[in-house]
């Protein structure tokens, strides 16, 4: 049990499988509660009944898209009147979106998802945030937002703008008491990287990097990760093991 996520009230979003339901479990069993929001109705609800048996009273669920502003203020309102103000948001909801020569309207989707859901949760938070003295934000951006070898045009430029976003959001505010975590996986055992679920190309282009680089992770995996990052006061990237060598070939310097 983490001392530090003790009544702690979070937010996950992209929550009904993979990372975001291990993120959502793990923060649980260590005494946080979750509002666990997802644009998956059905597999959402599964994963909060299956999350109430282990921690009850720990979850609460509402469906909706991550990247809409009212759908941000309903979630805040529910952790609100179930739990208590927000202390964390795991900005976690990703798609792996569209092809690179696909229309305009594609390429927004893909950056309203990958980006602007962070934009827009971070832009209602942080503030309060400044106010109350502290709290945490944790986006999920990518390897494919390190490097550019990997991932489709659409998923890497997305995925480079939220770790870009995660970077300015700490230079900014970190001395105001807002924490910033990156969390830069690759290779994760979630329906993202099954074709079957993404069937277009982009998919396989990142299967076979992953299969290049080495170790697939389980997305327990990666939340014992990030849990073992909670008490840390820097800012984090927090990578994928072989990428941050990779990323470190760059010529980058972060933990
Ligand atoms: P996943 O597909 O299991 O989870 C993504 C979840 O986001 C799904 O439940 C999906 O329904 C939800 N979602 C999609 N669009 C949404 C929207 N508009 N609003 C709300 N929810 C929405 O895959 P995952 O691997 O667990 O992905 C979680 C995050 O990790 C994503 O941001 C993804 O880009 C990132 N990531 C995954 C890998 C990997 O190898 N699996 C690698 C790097 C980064």
């Amino acid at each position: 049990m983490l001392m530090q996520l003790e009544g702690k009230v979070a937010i996950v979003t992209g929550g009904a499988g993979g990372i975001g339901a291990a993120l959502a479990t793990a923060l649980t069993e260590n005494g946080a509660r979750v509002v666990l929001t997802d644009i998956d109705n059905t597999s959402l609800g599964a994963i909060a009944a299956q999350i109430e048996t282990t921690s009850p009273g720990a979850v609460a669920s509402i469906a909706g898209d991550a990247s809409s502003v009212d759908h941000i203020e309903a979630t805040i309102d529910l952790a609100e009147s179930r739990f208590g103000p927000v202390d964390m948001y795991f900005a976690n909801a990703g798609i792996m979106g569209a092809p690179y020569l696909a229309p305009d309207d594609a390429w927004a989707t893909t950056i309203d998802v990958n980006l602007m859901a962070h934009v827009r949760a971070a832009r209602r938070l942080v503030p309060e945030w400044i106010e109350r003295g502290g709290g945490y934000f944790v986006s999920t951006a990518s390897a494919a937002g390190l490097l550019t070898q990997i991932g489709s045009a659409t998923y890497s430029v997305t995925k480079h703008a939220a770790v870009g976003f995660a970077e300015w959001l700490n230079v900014t505010y970190g001395d105001q008491g807002v924490r910033v975590s990156c969390l830069c996986p690759m290779g994760v055992d979630t329906k993202l990287l099954r074709p079957d679920a993404s069937p277009h190309e982009d998919a396989m282009i990142m299967q076979r990097a992953v299969e290049t680089a080495g170790k697939v992770l389980t997305p327990d995996e990666v939340a014992e990760i990030v849990m073992a990052a909670v008490d840390d006061e820097r800012f984090l990237i927090l990578p994928h093991p072989e990428v941050l060598d990779m990323y470190r070939q760059k010529g980058a310097d972060y933990d």
